[in-house]
């Protein structure tokens, strides 16, 4: 039994050693967990679910911040993912897939990357549950100039109770609570 996790462990530490893990917060303690939010840059950030079974294998990747800053990572993604190589580290991998590297520790400290939100001023949602994955500040204003991230909820709550917002279907749009530069928000 043990053994099947090993790989997966050793994978698993590898990315916490050498890279910004945001999520979960003490991912040495989180070895139940195989998913892992790593900081990429300024409020880019990819979130990785490693597969339990074949930790080698493509892990399932979602690339979180302003879309200007994503949009190149995500084109690069889907260019190069066929250098993913199982016989590789699954860091080494997502290094050759993103051609990029993760900011280290080494060289920049974590509170660089873990930008509150800028309604509630806190990282985590204080509600854990099922809503923990939404528990993180993924809403970014797309204003270069701006930039605060959101939690979601908390951005919704705040949009709806002002006059000048209005709801079309399943999207509210308003003015972001800092640059006043108009801001969209799906769903509740
Ligand atoms: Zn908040
Ligand atoms: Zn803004």
């Amino acid at each position: 039994e043990l053994s099947k996790y090993q790989e997966l462990w050793q994978m698993l530490d590898e990315i916490d050693a050498n890279t910004w893990v945001l999520e979960p917060a003490n991912p040495t303690e989180a070895r139940g967990s195989a998913m892992r939010r790593i900081a990429l840059g300024n409020q880019v950030y990819l979130q990785a679910e490693l597969s339990v079974q074949n930790p080698r294998a493509v892990c399932s990747c979602r690339l979180l911040g302003p879309e200007r800053e994503v949009a190149p990572l995500r084109q690069k993604y889907n260019q190069n993912l066929h250098r993913w190589s199982p016989s590789k580290s699954t860091l080494t991998n997502l290094r050759a897939v993103l051609d990029t590297d993760f900011p280290s520790p080494e060289t920049t400290e974590k509170e660089e990357f873990s930008v509150e939100c800028g309604v509630c001023y806190a990282y985590r949602l204080a509600s854990d549950g099922p809503a923990a994955a939404e528990s993180f500040p993924d809403v970014v204003c797309e204003n270069k100039r701006c930039g605060r991230s959101f939690h979601h909820s908390c951005l919704y709550e705040w949009l709806r109770t002002l006059p000048s917002s209005r709801v079309s279907f399943d999207t509210i749009f308003g003015e972001c609570p800092y640059c006043q530069e108009a801001i969209s928000l799906q769903g509740s």
